[in-house]
């Protein structure tokens, strides 16, 4: 199997930390905090162990589906199946649905991984594909991401009012919430995209498009790395040190070492 390179400190959980992270550390109440309409009938979804390989056994044959969650009464009903499946990664559907779960409308997205980052040591994404480390990213990509995060931050705020930054695992997603961005077409969002894009900015445009609706669960825990998913505010993104700031970082490695 290939190894990935990450930055230090980053690896893959445990399936033991998955549960502990879900069981003490996670807080459903700061995830339904996020949806600031309420949780209506938001869709949740986790991948078990498609990239890590890391699964309950029982579990086996479901490793790389990815698993909607949309019966539950309250979000810890939501807790209660994540920690039944232990995913390696928990996602929410962007769709808004309305009572005969016909899509209404999306919010909008856009998603900054490093890989998609040039990077002086690492080469391009086709460079660390031809190497088989196409899901691998060194800090110094981190740093040119975030650096791209605040940029494209800075380019949605003159355009809408309600732009939310989030800290990935990997990457950045920054989200805007405004109400006319919910009823956009997949023609406005291509377009949009697309300039972004121009200006330099390296969005995965599958997301904002819409074609993939899922995306991280704010306050959850990414499997590939041990970074738990977290908003960050635009100040806090200037300064934000994935590799050492103890919000992103869970219980199970604050105890364990170093940091
Ligand atoms: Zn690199």
């Amino acid at each position: 199997m290939v190894q990935y390179y990450l930055p230090m400190g980053m690896r893959y959980s445990t399936l033991e930390e998955r549960r502990q992270f879900y069981t003490g550390n996670f807080s459903p109440q700061k995830a339904a905090e996020w949806f600031h309409q309420g949780l209506g009938r938001t869709k949740f979804a986790v991948i078990i162990g498609r990239h890590t390989k890391i699964y309950p056994q029982k579990y086996k044959q479901d490793a790389s589906t990815t698993i909607i969650i949309d019966e539950y009464q309250t979000i810890r009903d939501v807790q209660t199946q994540i920690l039944e499946f232990l995913p390696e990664a928990v996602y929410y559907d962007r769709n808004v649905y309305d009572a005969n779960d016909r899509k209404v409308g999306q919010e909008l997205a856009f998603d900054l991984d490093p890989e998609n980052i040039t990077c002086p040591i690492h080469g391009t994404l086709a460079d660390k594909m031809k190497q088989l480390q196409g899901l691998s990213f060194c800090e110094l990509e981190l740093e040119m991401v975030k650096k791209e995060a605040v940029g494209l931050y800075g380019f949605l705020s003159e355009r809408f009012d309600d732009v939310r930054a989030v800290y990935s695992g990997r990457g950045f997603h920054l989200h805007v919430l405004d109400s006319n961005a919910y009823i956009l077409t997949v023609e406005e969002r291509l377009e949009l995209s697309k300039e972004v894009k121009l200006v330099g900015f390296h969005i995965d445009e599958w997301v904002t498009s819409g074609e993939m609706r899922l995306i991280r669960l704010p306050y959850s825990l990414n499997g590939l790395v041990s970074r738990i998913v977290l908003p960050l505010t635009k100040q806090d993104l200037e300064t934000f040190d994935p590799i050492h700031d103890p919000r992103c970082l869970p219980r199970f490695l604050r105890e364990a070492t170093t940091f």
